[in-house]
């Protein structure tokens, strides 16, 4: 059965995007340096790998740099960054398999608790064929390293099967596997703000993913997480280099996501000794253990993070504070816009709302409206006339109106009742949603 990898619809998708990228192997990052004597004072040096160029060295002089290079970074060693926390491994045993099972929950995300044979979870994966199966192998010590790091398909499959007894599992395929193991460890910051003098700077090296935390696989976010690091730095970077923000934005990055990381491990903590912990026997609470009402509850919790909702930014230079949360009690500042299915008046075409923003750079400004629509009227003669007018201020004057803030209204009421040329002209620019 064709199982495409990750990592190869990644690179598709970079070589047909519109910059054309294709990674280059054969470099490898030893060192970070700043000169800031320099215009482009991000100094990194890379020897060529390859045998053909064993004696080249490429020098990058650049005004930024993102280490994305993993658990064992030079990057964050260069930027004097350490990952602090679990002193011992974890290790997981994870098949994605193709199995044929009379356990009833194999198409949905399931913990497993059995009474004294260990724990499982199970993920179905993408495409309805395999399921992936996560088995807890148990903390790595120098003495059992060498052990736990044999362990065989075939252990993790009688291990999984023993778990799941009285039912069946029959593994007719095994697709790919892997024995791995991982510490829950962060570092203080992702970026180099603070200089050797202790002093703070304007950050210029970052670290994102793997490179500045790494967790347990039980919440299944490493690369989630890491994904949302590279996100939320790729944008700040985009509107610094092309001259939109202050590069003090780029402080925000390190401020916002050190502590979604915190709050992860934290969180993976519990929920990793949950998931390591016997049923607790009712008859015999004394003995300890976890009720499978309690493992379940945090099971669904752990799902926030698997959707990415979880994360809730403080408040800070680009959250603001709660003051008036009332206007809005089912959207909490800080958090991730919600989705909503829509119908865009311009074309009548049923979408979701969040489907409709694109990661170009532009802020976006949903105006939520009732159906007399005075409010909303008041907004758009407001943002497109008055001097006070945010949008004013933040576009530049020979630029399109709509090129640094993306303005869409959002109606309550039917799009047949909803006339275009009855909306404010700066809703129209971009095509009026209306839910
Ligand atoms: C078995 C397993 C299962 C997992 N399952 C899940 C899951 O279900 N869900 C999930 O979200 N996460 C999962 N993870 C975690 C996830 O894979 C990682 O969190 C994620 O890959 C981190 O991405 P990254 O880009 O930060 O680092 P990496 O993926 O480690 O990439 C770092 C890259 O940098 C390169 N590099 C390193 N040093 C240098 C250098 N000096 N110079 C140049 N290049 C360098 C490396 O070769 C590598 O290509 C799993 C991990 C494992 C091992």
């Amino acid at each position: 059965m064709p199982v495409r990898s990750q990592p190869a619809y990644l690179l598709d998708l970079m070589r047909r995007s519109a910059q054309r990228l294709e990674p280059d192997y054969d470099l490898e990052v030893v060192d970070v340096k700043r000169d800031e004597s320099d215009e482009y004072p991000v100094h990194v040096t890379l020897p060529r790998t390859d045998s053909a160029r064993l004696s080249q060295e490429v020098t990058v002089r650049t005004r930024y740099a993102a280490g994305c290079d993993g658990a064992r970074s030079r990057v964050r060693a260069t930027i004097g960054q350490m990952l602090a926390g679990d002193t011992a491994n974890h290790a997981w045993g994870v098949m994605d398999a193709l199995a044929v099972t009379d356990f009833p929950d194999i198409r949905l995300k399931a913990a497993i608790q059995s009474a004294s044979k260990g724990n499982l979870l199970i993920i179905p994966r993408e495409g309805g064929y395999l399921v992936r199966f996560y088995v807890d192998l148990g903390e790595v010590t120098p003495e059992n390293r060498d052990t736990v790091k044999q362990t065989t398909v075939e252990c993790i499959i009688q291990t999984a099967q023993r778990i799941l007894h009285p039912y069946s599992l029959d593994v007719k395929e095994v697709a790919w596997f892997s024995v791995y193991e991982v510490g829950q460890r962060l570092t203080e910051r992702f970026d180099d703000a603070i200089g050797v003098d202790g002093a703070m700077r304007e950050p210029r090296v970052f670290s994102a993913g793997d490179a500045c935390h790494t967790h347990s696989a039980k919440a299944g976010q490493g690369m989630n997480v890491s994904m949302q690091d590279g996100f939320n730095l790729g944008w700040k970077l985009g509107a610094v280099l092309q001259g939109r923000s202050d590069a003090s934005l780029l402080r925000t990055y390190s401020d916002e996501r050190q502590p979604v990381a915190q709050e992860l491990i934290d969180f993976d903590k519990e929920w990793s000794a949950m998931m390591a912990a016997p049923p607790k026997d009712r008859n015999h609470p004394e003995a300890g253990g976890v009720d499978p009402a309690e493992l379940q509850a945090y099971f669904v919790r752990a799902g926030r993070y698997t959707a990415g909702v979880a994360t809730r930014y403080r408040p800070g230079a680009l959250t603001g504070e709660a003051t008036h949360q009332s206007l809005a009690s089912g959207f909490t500042i800080g958090t991730r816009f919600h989705s909503s299915p829509v119908v865009r008046i311009a074309d009548a075409r049923p979408m979701h709302l969040g489907h409709v923003a694109r990661a170009d750079g532009r802020w976006r400004l949903y105006a939520f409206s009732d159906t007399s629509r005075n409010a909303l009227e008041a907004l758009c003669e407001h943002l497109a006339t008055s001097p006070e007018s945010v949008l004013r201020r933040a576009t530049p004057s020979d630029a399109d109106a709509d090129s640094v803030f993306d303005l869409r209204a959002v109606l309550q009421m039917p799009h047949r009742e909803v006339r275009l040329e009855d909306l404010h002209a700066s809703c129209c620019r971009a095509k009026a949603d209306t839910a």
